[in-house]
């Protein structure tokens, strides 16, 4: 007999019909002699449909009351989810973030569990009952109810766990962690297992299965995640901690984001101060770089590349607008078509080659990149949008994947 977590997202308790199959899920478990507790988050697009309705009363609603409105959602699922659990005869309690004692810090709609007061979930487990807790949620030091940010029920879901000391079970939409993208490259693998540090370099470069933060928490508590689908056993792909078995290849997955857009300011005039007064200004709006390039100073001037989320496209602008000014002869060019390709495997710390193997790529097949970066175990390469599709399909084949 065992402890687990398993955590079911908005489509897999979208309607009624799906409350009761995720209810027999968890009663057949429970069947099998474990303790179960169940994370979930609200019906089907509810969070996207609350924020609208406060978007309609106010352009920018007080963040508290954003939290608020939003907590409900994950209410709802939870009730109905014991109650379907009640009526085939299996005890079961839900509870809010509040009453399962996650407690948090930092700003409202994005803040951070600090700690889980664990007993009360204990209890219940040791009376028999299957635990139902909301996910996405806490409560702040002022006893203010808190969200943790779009997606934060898988967060919720891997620190219980953690303080439960068991796997956590993620059942989702998708049945696994791909190579790649499998909308991008149909034949692409399914992993059985991937490390926290591989998962956790995809799952910011765009594969959107997990939610950054919680393989963060897994990594850094050590909890086994095991990612599935909802609506059939079928097996999954587990995200934990390095073994050698995963050395074999160089290459583990590789992440396609179109997400960011890339800003070149050329002839910056070369002072230490000015590239700082650059990122300053770019830090104080909360913009997020990612890539940064400069070249060799040639007659006192460099050239400047970074990429930032294109979402804050507007925020930049802005900035820029102010660095010509200050700059005379400067100019800055904003690229939008473009696609951040990356690889990423652990078998890079003790295999080489794999960057020449890369350049090679992209020279055979007359691919132009024009920004590269590169970590321990991974290399990522900015290219026109226009050859995306083309370098998917020939990384992916050259490297296996
Ligand atoms: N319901 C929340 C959201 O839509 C939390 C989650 O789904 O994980 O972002
Ligand atoms: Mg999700």
């Amino acid at each position: 007999m065992a402890i687990v977590v398993q955590k079911y997202g908005g489509t897999s308790v979208g309607t009624i019909e799906k409350i009761r199959n995720v209810a027999k899920r968890l009663a057949a478990r429970r069947d099998q002699g474990d303790e179960v507790v169940v994370v979930v988050s609200a019906m089907g697009k509810t969070t996207d449909m609350l924020i609208n309705m406060a978007k309609e009363l106010s352009e920018a609603p007080s963040r508290r009351e954003l939290d608020m409105l939003m907590s409900t959602g994950e209410q709802v699922s939870i009730s109905l989810l014991s109650i379907a659990l009640n009526e085939m005869g299996y005890e079961s309690i839900s509870l809010t973030g509040f009453q399962a004692g996650i407690m948090t810090e930092g700003f409202h709609t994005k803040a951070r569990i600090q700690d889980i007061e664990i007993d009360r979930v204990k209890q219940y487990l040791s009376e028999g009952k299957i635990v139902v807790v909301a996910g996405f949620q806490g409560i702040n030091e002022n006893g203010d109810i808190t969200t943790l940010g779009r997606g934060g029920s898988d967060t919720t879901a891997v620190a219980l766990a953690a303080k439960l000391e068991c796997t956590c079970e993620i059942y989702t939409d998708v049945d696994g962690i791909y190579t790649v993208d499998p909308r991008l490259f149909p034949t692409a693998r399914k992993l059985d297992a991937i490390s926290y540090e591989e998962m956790l370099e995809m799952a910011s470069l765009g594969a959107g299965v997990m939610e950054t933060r919680s393989v963060e928490i897994g990594q850094k508590y050590n909890v086994p995640i095991y990612v599935a689908l909802s609506s059939e056993d079928w097996p999954g792909t587990y995200i934990k901690e390095y073994d050698v078995t995963m050395e074999s290849k160089a290459i583990t997955g590789l992440s396609v984001s179109d997400k960011d857009l890339m800003v070149t300011i050329n002839h910056v005039p070369y002072e230490v101060k000015n590239i700082s007064n650059i990122f300053q200004s770019l830090a104080k709006m909360d913009v997020n770089i990612d890539m940064i390039s400069q070249t060799a100073p040639s007659h006192g001037l460099v050239n400047v590349s970074f990429t930032a989320p294109k979402s804050d496209e507007d925020i930049i602008q802005g900035i820029m607008d102010q660095i010509l000014k200050e700059f005379a002869g400067a100019e800055v060019e904003i690229e939008k078509d473009i696609t951040k390709l990356s690889v990423v495997g652990i078998g890079m710390r003790s295999q080489s080659g794999v960057a020449a193997k890369m350049f090679k790529i992209f020279a055979d097949n007359d691919i132009a990149f024009k920004q590269v970066t590169t970590s321990e175990i991974r290399i990522s390469y900015v290219i026109d949008t226009t050859d995306k599709q083309r370098a998917i399909e020939i990384v992916a084949r050259e490297f296996n994947l």
